[in-house]
């Protein structure tokens, strides 16, 4: 059964058939993920390629099978995402994050909250708001999607929910510091990161613009997440490998402190 309709929709990827053809996948807003297929797309004047770059949201028009090959016909109201596209920071942020939204769900599973949850990521990244805390919010809130619910939000042995906390994966949840002692194979992660992944576990986007983190806390939070997803998650994503390998290039690239010099 196939039948001409049309959906908005976020590029998740796509690749090059034959040669004058592509695959292009879709995440779309009222039928999940799509493959779809774009017949005579190299060709320079087909109207559809900017519908088609990376980090595009738009109006896709075709024929949406339930499964095999769904036909792409046209788009409308391309809206592109220029600093996704041009960034190559933000690029590799993006990435990651239409990675764990291909490895998170099946296709033609229909979910609008990670559609909507996914396009606000994106379009923040796209904004100017920080792309490393944008992710931040992203990996926490889309491991649900993974079957993964841990308690971040009070101690799992007391209940307490102010103070230090670290991470047991005994406990599947968080422990005060009273309840160190309970596992002593807990993540013994820096407590500034454990306090702001249970904030990021529950913020809403909106809210992003109240925060404003130091380098050290973000290599701290990216080293307990890291930790978690080795942990629920182990996926090893192409993109992620890349973001992990910027890291090391920034540090090489940072100038130097001029104070530095003079001492
Ligand atoms: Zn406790």
């Amino acid at each position: 059964m196939a039948q001409v309709s049309e959906t908005k929709g976020l590029i998740l990827f796509s690749r090059d058939y034959k040669e004058k053809d592509k695959l292009i996948k879709i995440f779309t807003e009222s039928a999940g993920k799509v493959m779809f297929f774009a017949k005579g797309i190299h060709r320079p004047n087909n109207p559809l390629r900017p519908a088609i770059m990376p980090f595009t949201e738009a109006v896709y028009i075709g024929n949406l099978k339930e499964d095999g090959l769904s036909f792409l016909n046209s788009a409308k109201e391309v809206h592109p995402l220029r600093k996704l596209q041009e960034d190559i920071f933000l690029n590799a942020y993006g990435s990651y994050i239409l990675g764990l939204v291909d490895a998170a769900i099946d296709d033609h599973v229909y979910d609008p909250a990670l559609y909507s949850f996914t396009k606000q990521a994106l379009e923040l990244m796209d904004q100017g708001y920080d792309g490393e805390t944008i992710l931040n919010i992203f990996e926490l809130q889309i491991m649900q999607r993974f079957g993964v619910a841990l308690n971040w939000r009070a101690c799992s042995i007391c209940g307490k929910t102010t103070g230090a906390f670290d991470f047991s994966s005994k406990y599947s949840g968080i422990l005060c510091q009273d309840h160190w002692h309970m596992d002593e194979h807990r993540y013994h992660a820096d407590p500034r990161s454990i306090y702001f992944i249970r904030m990021f576990s529950t913020i809403s986007y909106d809210k992003i613009s109240s925060v404003n983190l130091k380098t050290e806390t973000k290599q701290a939070i990216r080293k307990t997440i890291d930790q978690l997803y080795e942990e629920y998650v182990g996926l090893h994503l192409k993109s992620k490998r890349f973001i992990d390998q910027m890291g090391e290039w920034q540090n090489m690239l940072k100038p130097v402190d001029p104070d530095n010099d003079l001492k």
